[in-house]
């Protein structure tokens, strides 16, 4: 099949979790769409592309350099959460739990695909440390062999710089059943309890 159907169908397969059934739904949703929906949608992906850079500080996704969330003086710069990837600052920021600010990775240490530390933002988040000594530095990476690794090789490099160096607890998910929680989180879980 070729023409314009059949290429927007082929474009939208190529995003992550969209397959080709879901695709050819999202083309015949827009054709049935009046004009400017389809204008604001086809902007929109060109304004992300355009304006948004990363902010030279955290290393976030942002318009303006340094970004709203390290020149908002409500948040505390006393507490840095390291995290992997600027879509983990979405993720905690949806939270509206922490009220500090965050220093973005861009990845994860995994000497499989031959990333370490040098391609990561380890350097730069040394020199914040340097300029800013914050009293807290909280380690959000994910708790898999990636996460785990970054996490360790962070704490070692990190605390003989005199800040405290936190990591995420690990636990069961709200609302969970302890029967069908594996090994693994339920002995971590208990590992990581806390007094009531
Ligand atoms: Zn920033």
């Amino acid at each position: 099949m070729a023409g314009p159907v059949a290429a927007l169908i082929n474009e939208f397969s190529k995003l992550p979790t969209v397959g080709p059934k879901t695709a050819a739904r999202l083309v015949f949703y827009l054709l049935n769409r009046p004009r400017h929906e389809a204008q604001s949608l086809a902007e929109a992906i060109l304004r992300v592309k355009d304006r948004v850079r990363f902010c030279s500080v955290c290393h976030c996704l942002t318009e303006s350099d340094p970004c709203d969330l390290c020149t908002d003086p409500d948040r505390d710069a006393a507490t840095i959460c390291v995290v992997a990837e600027a879509k983990d600052v979405y993720a905690i920021e949806r939270t509206g739990a922490f009220k500090g600010r965050y220093h973005v990775l861009g990845g994860l240490i995994s000497p499989m695909d031959g990333i370490g530390p040098a391609q990561l933002h380890v350097k730069e988040l040394v020199e914040r440390i340097g300029q800013q000594s914050p009293h807290e530095l909280i380690i959000a990476t994910n708790p898999n062999a990636e996460g785990e690794a970054t996490a360790l090789y962070l704490s070692r490099l990190l605390q003989p710089l005199g800040t405290k160096v936190t990591r995420l607890a690990y636990g069961l998910p709200i609302g969970g059943d302890l029967d069908y929680a594996d090994e693994v989180t339920l002995a971590k879980a208990l590992e990581g309890r806390t007094t009531l």
